[in-house]
């Protein structure tokens, strides 16, 4: 549902929805890179409005993915996570393929608690493929959805190892028949293992963030996907599935993200912020 167009404000107290007091002197780096001197508790109301009606996207022909919109966004991403790669241990394609398998429904922590005790007990994937599921499922019990899992993690290492050499196959075509590999695992596996970029990364971090940002209006991650290769530069298909997916961790959670400490704050206009310093237009997202 739409919201109305008000400027969220802090409360009289100087405490907020969900704001925690920035680390690091982040208030800083955000005043200085979103020309926010505002952001924080304490600043009168008055000046919280001139930087909201400053900043509000109700001004004629508000594009949320015109092209300077979407590269500032990008710029953005690049200071807060320069250097970020997947957290899911591996050494390599194989392992990957694995651990993504084994992380839907699942944390990356609690992945890589149980990818390295598997991977010493089945160093290759000829181990893994010469395994019957049951045999698998105990040792990845707590990832949860574990018989689906060893089914898939099986047969993918039977089909690796009987159609295509005991080798991961590179051509995301083939690596789509693999047991177990939708597009996410294989853009997963190829993007940070192969540095290929065949598509973009749709998690749930990916999926609601690109929402906030209004980066698309969909659900579906295929849909979303298509979205965001349509507006992101190929070069940067790999990074920003990495950025993004941090970004979720670190900031943008799913319930009471913590946009006070965001350097994305003043170019966002999700529905379900817990600080704004710019107006809400009518078509700012709920999550
Ligand atoms: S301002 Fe809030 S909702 Fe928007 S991207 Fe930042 S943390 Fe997420």
């Amino acid at each position: 549902m739409p919201r109305g167009n008000t400027t969220r404000q802090p409360a009289k107290t100087g405490r907020h929805e969900g704001a925690r007091k920035p680390p690091n002197g982040a208030v800083n780096k955000i005043a200085k890179n979103t020309k926010h001197s505002n952001v924080g508790a304490g600043v009168p109301a008055r000046a919280q409005k001139k930087a909201a009606k400053k900043s509000s996207p109700k001004s004629k022909g508000y594009n949320p993915i015109a092209p300077d919109r979407v590269a500032e966004i990008l710029k953005r991403l690049n200071e807060l996570y320069p250097d970020v790669t997947c957290a899911l241990t591996h050494r390599n394609a194989w392992e990957l393929l694995v651990a993504t398998i084994l992380s839907a429904q699942s944390t990356d922590v609690n992945v890589n608690k149980v990818t390295p005790i598997i991977f010493k007990k089945y160093p290759t994937v000829q181990d893994f493929a010469a395994l019957t599921p049951e045999e698998l499922e105990p040792d990845i019990h707590s990832t949860g959805f574990y018989r689906n899992k060893a089914k898939s993690v099986v047969g993918a290492a039977k089909m690796i190892v009987q159609d295509f050499g005991g080798e991961v196959p590179t051509d995301i075509n083939q690596l789509l028949t693999v047991p177990g590999v939708a597009r996410k695992t294989a853009n997963v596996v190829l993007g940070s293992w192969f540095k290929i970029a065949e598509g973009v990364v749709v998690d749930t971090h990916v999926t609601r963030i690109s929402k906030r940002l209004e980066l698309t209006v969909h659900e579906d991650p295929k849909k979303i996907e298509q979205d965001l290769m349509q507006i992101i530069p190929r070069d940067r298909w790999i990074l920003f599935s990495h950025q993004i997916i941090w970004h979720g961790r670190t900031l943008c959670y799913a319930r009471r993200p913590k946009c006070a400490e965001c350097l994305l704050e003043n170019i966002c206009h999700a529905g379900d912020k817990t600080w704004s310093t710019v107006e809400m237009h009518k078509d700012a997202q709920l999550t």
